[in-house]
């Protein structure tokens, strides 16, 4: 069940205001609030959806390809390739999701430590 009042979901209706990275008709990139590394953008699709499973399982094809290939865009536009990056996607309790809009944060700009 998606709750339409999660604070991405209002990012996306601009309710409440993000320092905004990309924007196209698909998706939205913009800056952590709190970031874990130098460079932490979060990358959401416009498309109600709770998590990984949920996005993947119920969107239709364009918009999931759409949304991976920006993900790449963004990667690209950061100049991130080279040096290298992490992609994160915490999904439900165990895996430490805090927002119950899909998102991918993407973590670069410094070496990223182990997670244990
Ligand atoms: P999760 O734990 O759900 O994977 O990550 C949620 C992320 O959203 C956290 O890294 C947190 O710092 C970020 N976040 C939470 N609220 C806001 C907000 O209002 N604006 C922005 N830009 N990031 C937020």
């Amino acid at each position: 069940m998606y709750d339409e009042n999660n604070i991405f979901a209002k990012i996306l209706r601009k309710e409440i205001p993000c320092d905004k990275v990309y924007e196209d008709e698909y998706s939205l990139f913009f800056n952590d609030i709190n970031p874990q590394a130098k460079i932490h953008v979060l990358g959401i699709p416009k498309f109600p959806c709770a998590n990984f499973s949920d996005f993947l399982k119920n969107a239709d094809n364009h918009h999931i390809s759409f949304f991976f290939k920006n993900v790449q865009l963004i990667i690209s536009m950061l100049d991130l390739e080279e040096k290298g990056y992490r992609l994160i996607s915490n999904t439900g309790e165990d895996g430490g999701q805090e927002v119950p809009h899909f998102h991918i944060h993407i973590l670069a700009g410094e070496k990223i430590g182990n997670l244990r």
